[in-house]
């Protein structure tokens, strides 16, 4: 554009230069001999006007040749401003225009891809925005330094917070500073704790992010989900559990002692005395089945746990192996223990926990097998490992071995009266202690069972 201006005025200014140049080197000459004519004396102000036409001339064809062009600039001005604003106007192109044809063209095909882009991130923003702001869990993210970068009005609801700012800390949502420490220091990919707050029960899931934090400031994303209907029901079963085996266990207790005193009487026929016996053994089943569903609703509802005392953990590993001699010596298997350790918990509960695990060493047994017990009292933790040289569980169903009633062979476990929930107590047992239990096993080669309680 400039080239446009500056070209036509500078040969107008040139050529009314030379004009005034060539007028007053006549001027000059005609002086120098001493005889300046009258048309001479008359070239000075024709100069003048000369190059004042000169002037005009330029200037009005330098308005001509730009003003087309400053329109065409004002109007690409306004196209983008209105891109800006989030509208599309395309600029008017003729092809004819050699210099702006294909520029137009190209802004305009920049805008129009420009303007699309702009209008999906604004719907993708909007849909996210109506999803996180009508999920019905609460939603709050988390920099590096645990300051908030975004949290959703469920989140707010849930702890009674009117407004939040981002860059805010977590206490400031968040008042319980138990839970606030509990989250900041999290080092796991995923993390889950219980809370409850105005009578209502919640689970608050913290999970870490995994794209790195930089692109977007994120660091972790807290999910909180009210669990009160959840909790309410999973009581309900517990307490229908837990009703169920107490009323069950009065009639199998009087039908088990019935059996015992008919068999104790000696006077029935030997058929009879086989049918009684079946009943019996049956009985002593259901009672240790209700005696093991007990245990578990016991373990679930949490209810009047006792007190924690320092437990000697090899002391019950011998009193259990004693309790299970007969079995071991019955079936020519060696029991071993090693190691001392002790743990705080309800003795109780860890003498269930060994019982158990003890109890499977000798029934997935071979017969003349063996059975290791280690306890290994290290600086974080104390170990209690139980390993036999039995059958082994396939690999396949090790993920799956510690749910209710689960069984690799049926018909095994009933034969050697499992209940089917030993290890299921077992599990229970480790997360009230925070303990961390590890099954490893090869078929026909063994069976090792870790349990690992923190200091
Ligand atoms: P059960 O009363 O049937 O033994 P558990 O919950 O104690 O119930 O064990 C579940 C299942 O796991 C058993 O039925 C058995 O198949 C398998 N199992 C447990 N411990 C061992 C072990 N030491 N060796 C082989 N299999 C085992």
């Amino acid at each position: 554009m400039k080239r446009r201006i500056f070209l036509p005025v500078l040969c107008l200014l040139l050529t009314a230069f030379a004009f005034g140049c060539a007028c007053a080197l006549i001027v000059v000459n005609e002086y120098s001999t001493g005889k300046i004519s009258t048309w001479v004396s008359l070239a000075v102000p024709l100069c003048i006007v000369a190059c004042g036409v000169c002037a005009l001339v330029a200037a009005v064809l330098a308005i001509c040749l730009t003003s087309g062009f400053s329109r065409r600039i004002c109007e690409i001005e306004e196209s983008l401003k209105s891109l800006n604003a989030g509208e599309y106007r395309p600029l008017v192109t003729d092809s004819r225009d050699e210099e702006l044809y294909s520029v137009l063209c190209q802004i305009n095909d920049l805008n129009r891809k420009t303007h699309k882009y702009i209008r999906k991130q604004a719907e993708q923003k909007q849909k996210l925005a109506v999803v996180l702001e009508n999920i019905h869990e609460g939603i709050v993210a988390l920099d590096g330094r645990d300051k908030i970068i975004f949290s959703n009005s469920r989140a707010l609801d849930i702890f009674a917070c009117r407004k939040i700012f981002a860059g805010a800390k977590l206490s400031y949502l968040i008042p319980d500073s138990g839970l606030c420490d509990k989250i900041s220091s999290c080092g796991e990919p995923m993390s889950v704790f219980d809370f409850s707050r105005d009578g209502r029960a919640y689970i608050l899931r913290v999970s870490k992010t995994v794209q790195a934090e930089e692109s977007s400031g994120i660091s972790r994303i807290i999910v909180i989900a009210d669990v009160t209907k959840e909790k309410s029901i999973a009581k309900q079963k517990s307490d229908f559990f837990a009703n169920a085996s107490h009323e069950l266990k009065t009639p199998i207790t009087v039908m088990q002692g019935h059996s015992e005193l008919l068999l104790a009487k000696g006077t029935l026929a030997e058929s009879e005395t086989k049918q009684i016996m079946r009943i019996h053994k049956e009985c002593v089943r259901l009672s240790d089945l209700i005696s093991d569903m007990l245990k578990l609703s016991n373990l679930e509802r949490r209810e009047q746990e006792p007190a924690c005392v320092e437990v000697n953990v090899r002391a019950v590993c011998d009193e259990v192996l004693s309790e299970l001699s007969e079995m071991t010596e019955k079936r020519g298997i060696i029991a071993e223990v090693e190691g001392e350790g002790n743990v705080s918990a309800d003795p109780k509960r860890i003498y269930e926990l060994i019982g158990n695990l003890c109890t499977n060493a000798v029934k997935y047994n071979k017969d003349g097998g063996s059975i290791w017990v280690d306890i290994s009292d290290g600086e974080d933790a104390v170990v209690i490992k139980v390993s036999d040289a039995g059958i082994g569980i396939p690999a396949e169903h090790i993920p799956r071995i510690c749910e209710r009633f689960y069984r690799v062979d049926k018909s095994r476990s009933k034969k050697t009266g499992g209940t089917g929930l030993g290890l299921a107590i077992v599990k229970h047992i480790c997360v009230l202690y925070g303990a961390e239990l590890k099954i490893e096993s090869e078929v026909d080669i063994g069976t090792t069972v870790s349990v690992s309680f923190p200091k």
